[in-house]
Formats: C-alpha cells, sequence, structure tokens
C-alpha cells in the first residue's frame, strides 16, 4: 500500500521534500466484527486547505492538523472491496475523507457518500460533484445570494471552486468578471467558461485600476478565493450594501503574517457585509446540490476543466503546485482507473 505521508511540519511554503511517498507493506483487512469498510482509492483530491492542516496549531482548527510519519488525509472517489458495515458492501462507489493512499481503512463509513452519478467520470465526485462544487453553489448562493443582472468578481477563477462560481454567476444571469495569473487562465474564463471579462492579475500594475476598468459601475458580489492584496483592492471597488463570500485567502496560506489588507473601514462606510463560511456545515445539503449539478452537466450548461496528475506518488508535487498557479482547472490525482 503506498501512502503518501507528512516527514515533517511546515513554516512557509511546503516542498516536496515536507512529504514521503513511503510503501506499507501490512496487508489492511476489516477487523472481525468491525463495520469499518476497506476501499480501494481511485482518485484523491488536491485541496488548498490542507496546507494549513501541515502547521501545527495550538488551538484547535475546523480540521485537525496532519501528523508527522501518518498519512495525509484528503477528499476522494473510491470503491469498497471489504465491508463490515452493513450499508456497503464490495464494488459500491463512494466519495469522501479518505487517505493520500492506494488503500484505506475507513472506520466510519456513514461519513462517506455514495455516488449517484455514475454516467460522469468519477474523478468529478473530487471536484465538480464534490466538495468544491459544493462550496461554489453554498458560497454564492446561500452567502452571496445574488441577484441577476448583478456585478460579480471571483479571484482565482480559473481553480475548482472559481470556474463554477462564474458559470452559476452567468445562468443567473449576473455579469461576471474573473482574475487568475496566467494569459492561458484568462483565455480559459472566457473562452470556455463563459465569463464577460477576465484579467491576469499578474500583470497589472494597480488592481484597483483593473478593478475599475472591468467594473465602471462597482462590485455587487465579491466571491473571495485569494485574500491580501486583491480583497484590499476590491474593498474599495465595493458599491453600497456588496456582499464579500469569504471562501479563502489562498495568499495568506504560506505566510507567517497576513499581509496586504488596509481598506477595511470601506466596509463599515459602503454597509458590505462580508461573510466566511465552511462546506462541510453545508454536507446535509450534498444530495439537493448533487441533483441540480447533475442536470447543470447534462444539458451542458456547465463545463469543467480539471488537471490530473498520475499515480500517488505525484500527489506531493500536485499539492504543492496549487500556491504557485500550476494547475489548470481542478487538481487531483488518479490513483487507481477502477
Ligand atoms: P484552485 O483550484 O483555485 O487552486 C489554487 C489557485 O490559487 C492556484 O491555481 C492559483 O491560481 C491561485 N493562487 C495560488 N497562490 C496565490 C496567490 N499568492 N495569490 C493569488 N492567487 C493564488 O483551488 P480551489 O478552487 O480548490 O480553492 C480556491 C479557494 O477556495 C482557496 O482559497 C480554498 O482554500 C478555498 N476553499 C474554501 C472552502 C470553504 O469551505 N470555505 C472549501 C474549498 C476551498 P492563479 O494561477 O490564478 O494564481
Amino acid at each position: 500500500n503506498k501512502r503518501v505521508t507528512l516527514k515533517r511540519y511546515v513554516t512557509g511554503f511546503p516542498t516536496e521534500d515536507d512529504m514521503e511517498v513511503v510503501t506499507a507493506t501490512a496487508r489492511l483487512a476489516v477487523p472481525p466484527g468491525s463495520a469499518a469498510a476497506l476501499v480501494k482509492n481511485l482518485y484523491v483530491s488536491c485541496d488548498p486547505y490542507m496546507r494549513s492542516r501541515m502547521t501545527r496549531h495550538e488551538e484547535s482548527s475546523y480540521v485537525p492538523d496532519f501528523v508527522p510519519g501518518e498519512v495525509l488525509t484528503t477528499f476522494g472517489v473510491s470503491k469498497v472491496v471489504e465491508s463490515g458495515h452493513p450499508g456497503y458492501k464490495p464494488g459500491d462507489l463512494v466519495w469522501g475523507m479518505t487517505g493520500c493512499e492506494e488503500y484505506t481503512l475507513i472506520t466510519n463509513p456513514e461519513s462517506l457518500f455514495r455516488i449517484s452519478h455514475p454516467e460522469f467520470p468519477l474523478s468529478y465526485y473530487t471536484g465538480v460533484l464534490g466538495m468544491p462544487g459544493l462550496t461554489a453553489y453554498v458560497g454564492f448562493f446561500d452567502v452571496a445570494k445574488p441577484k441577476k443582472g448583478e456585478y460579480v468578481f471571483v479571484s482565482a477563477a480559473s481553480g475548482a471552486v472559481g470556474q463554477l462560481v462564474g458559470q452559476l454567476a452567468k445562468i443567473t444571469g449576473c455579469y461576471v468578471v474573473g482574475s487568475a495569473g496566467s494569459d492561458e487562465k484568462v483565455n480559459l474564463l472566457k473562452t470556455k467558461f463563459g465569463f464577460d471579462d477576465a484579467f491576469n492579475y499578474k500583470k497589472e500594475k494597480d488592481l484597483n485600476a483593473a478593478l475599475k476598468r472591468c467594473f465602471p459601475e462597482g462590485i455587487d458580489i465579491y466571491f473571495e478565493n485569494v485574500g491580501g492584496v486583491m480583497l484590499d483592492a476590491v474593498l474599495l471597488n465595493m458599491r453600497l450594501r456588496g456582499r464579500v463570500s469569504m471562501c479563502g485567502l489562498i495568499s495568506q496560506y504560506n505566510l507567517e503574517q497576513p499581509e496586504g489588507v488596509c481598506n477595511l473601514f470601506t466596509v463599515v462606510a459602503k454597509r458590505i457585509r462580508m461573510e466566511g463560511f465552511i462546506v462541510m456545515d453545508y454536507f446535509g445539503s450534498y444530495g439537493k446540490f448533487e441533483e441540480e449539478m447533475a442536470g447543470y452537466l447534462k444539458e451542458g450548461k456547465i463545463t469543467y476543466v480539471e488537471d490530473v496528475a498520475e499515480g500517488i506518488e505525484s500527489t506531493p508535487a500536485a499539492l504543492i503546485g496549487l500556491f504557485h498557479g500550476r494547475n489548470l482547472g481542478k487538481q487531483l490525482v488518479a490513483v487507481a482507473r477502477e
């Protein structure tokens, strides 16, 4: 069983050397009488929040820290190979929290979701039909509460969450602009995902001016994925009673001290609502989301781009690539093809 473990806690940007691919020789099996399930992992997800789990926290966070020497855990798509749980049998396809490894013994299989639409590529359950998809959906509809005709800005717009937020905004009848870190990504936003406009934030000398150019009338909704100087510039361009859906702050995850935000008083002056959310609080509404998103995919209203790394050994490079913008679309790792 090849697995990816954390070598040591990380400060600053993680490197491949902070993780290790090891081969465990002990054969995994469901212990007699237990309600565990042994799964074969088909796809595992690389997600930015995993960076926070690589640091040791004094106070507990909403997810536990990784433990050096132990396997990294992540969302994945898996096939049940052995089950002591009455609800699962060999061959069942599931997605949920698993290990960055070939096989995982899941001690709480009731935490897993069943895959009800195997007609889509199963990898979609690490993204558009999984955690990032639900994140885009609830962060946009439940938190930002969009109305037709509103002006929407999305950062990290070509990524797993961003590409979906932009398309949901178009379905809602909003005007949507995205920012991304390369011309190739900007082109994808405009030609594939149907954003009304997009810009490469790395090429803009003045983010405030770039936003003014794209939104002469200001921004109603900012879907925040990056934080820092981008958030600061966006605040200056928000309209009265705008909403900021605080999804993530990836530009800050590898910094020792947060930086970039000076314009917070705008929140007061313009009566802006900034609201953070954690997708796990919405797992209870997954079924409704899955049906709606599957419908959009079938109707061709949502397109989806993923970046697939091959083999469990590629996980460390794929994961750290997120913090350098190397992924084009949702980053995942194909561990086994069924
Ligand atoms: P992405 O697929 O968007 O990958 C990360 C991207 O972030 C990179 O490709 C890169 O794109 C961009 N990025 C990296 N470093 C920086 C930086 N310093 N400044 C600006 N952009 C940067 O990831 P996800 O879609 O999975 O996640 C997007 C955000 O959503 C993250 O902040 C994540 O933590 C958050 N999230 C929050 C959840 C919640 O429950 N609240 C759940 C899931 C995700 P580029 O080339 O464009 O710079």
